[in-house]
């Protein structure tokens, strides 16, 4: 029996864990459960999986918590440093699905015990990647994509040697507005962004595809986790969603991984890494899809991927840069203080105002990660303010 911890069990990815993990009665021994506000659903599945520890991210929701698992013997916990405690409990397999860059903390601390996380948390990579896999590594942990164009790649590449790789394809939905003029985004209200043409995820991703922040995240991560050069990655328009991502080698092949836009997939082979498991998944009938469409991703329409490649050039404390801002300026749009187009604005004025701050000929560190983060939260808000 493996034991495993799943931090964000309440979110999207959490959900769909948590649903492969019950049909397998016996296999898994659930430790901790990790969720946010959602507490009725987080004692739910504390309860339904029988786990050892829940945590709630939020220190003032500890008595609704307590109160919502009164009478079991599932013990309770509340607030961002039970979180990193309940990272360090020992689990055989750990999925970080925390969203944003709160992920990274208990990231780091999971890796400590040299055993398998399964990541989600793309922030984690982009904010701090080489301090994530540093981590891991120095642990003897192994890292595993769960996003599913990184756990297409890492598919592709078993069995192959990274130096013969010569480019990594990366496939965008086009998100909510893939069909709209680039003229008319402005006026995308809050209400467009949040639906998705092929996936069903968590809201702020959903409104990151939409802008292809989803995707400028996805092509740090991949040059972050696989250890690539960024003009050796590309991204591209893929409308069905069925080819995940590809790898192009020295010798011309391209090696594609195809499957339904289901987030199970990426998930169940990573937890049943090295082996292949059973998967619910809808199989694909190709005659039936017929045909698979690609078209260039729009850097005047989208100017969240030409971010992207100037923080890859960047390096140092970019990245962490990149991801506050983002996440403030995605705030600012939830609570209608800004418009659509504006989050990208906002992303690069922070990007250029602290420009002075990136420093990429140091490492990077925990405590230089964390000051960044805040400084550009802070500087993206007072830009914010200023409009
Ligand atoms: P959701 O918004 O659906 O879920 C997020 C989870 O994180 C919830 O459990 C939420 O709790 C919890 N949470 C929110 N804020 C905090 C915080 N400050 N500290 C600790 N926990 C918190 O997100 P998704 O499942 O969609 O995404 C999770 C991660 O996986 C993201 O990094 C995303 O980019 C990545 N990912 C998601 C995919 C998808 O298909 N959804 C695909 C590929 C990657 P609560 O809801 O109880 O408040
Ligand atoms: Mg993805």
């Amino acid at each position: 029996m493996r034991s495993v911890s799943v931090f964000g069990a309440t979110g999207s990815i959490g959900e769909n864990t948590l649903d492969l993990i019950a049909r397998q009665p016996g296999d898994f021994d659930v430790v901790a459960l990790t969720g946010g506000r959602n507490i009725a659903r987080l004692a739910e599945l504390a309860q339904l999986h029988n786990a050892d520890l829940a945590v709630t991210a939020f220190e003032e929701c500890f008595e609704d918590l307590t109160a919502a698992l009164a009478g079991s013997e599932i013990e309770v916990a509340a607030g961002a440093q039970a979180i990193k405690e309940a990272a360090s409990r020992p689990a055989d397999w750990v999925m970080s699905a925390i969203v944003g860059a709160a992920g990274l903390i208990p990231g780091l601390e999971a890796v400590k015990q040299g055993k398998t996380l399964a990541l989600a948390n793309k922030e984690s990579l982009v904010t701090a990647g080489p301090l994530l896999l540093g981590a891991a590594q120095q642990h003897d942990a192994t890292v595993l994509p769960v996003d599913s164009e990184h756990s297409a790649v890492f598919q592709a590449l078993v069995g192959e040697d990274i130096s013969a790789v010569e480019r990594i394809v990366i496939t965008a939905s086009g998100g909510a507005f893939r069909d709209w003029p680039a003229e008319k985004l402005k006026h995308a209200t809050l209400e467009d962004a949040c639906t998705h043409p092929n996936w069903d995820m968590g809201q702020r991703i959903t409104i990151d595809s939409a802008s292809l922040f989803n995707k400028a995240m996805e092509l740090i991560e991949t040059k972050e986790f696989f250890g690539v050069r960024p003009e050796q990655i590309e991204a591209v328009v893929h409308p069905e969603s069925l080819i995940h991502a590809l790898v192009g080698f020295k010798d011309g092949a391209l090696m594609a991984h195809l499957g339904p836009p289901d987030m199970r997939h990426a998930i169940g082979y990573a937890l049943h890494w090295p082996e292949r498991g059973g998967v619910p998944v809808e199989r694909l009938d190709l005659a039936k899809i017929a045909q698979l469409n690609f078209r260039e991703a729009d850097p005047e329409k989208y100017p969240a991927l030409r971010l992207a490649r100037e923080v890859m050039q960047a390096g140092g404390l970019s990245g962490a840069i990149f991801t506050a801002a983002k996440e403030a300026a995605l705030d600012a749009f939830i609570s209608r203080q800004i418009g659509f187009t504006q989050m990208a604005e906002v992303v690069d004025a922070t990007l250029s105002t602290l420009s002075g701050e990136i420093d990429a000929s140091s490492g990077i560190s925990l405590d230089s990660v964390l000051s960044a983060d805040h400084l550009a939260r802070k500087t993206a808000m007072q830009i914010i303010e200023s409009w």
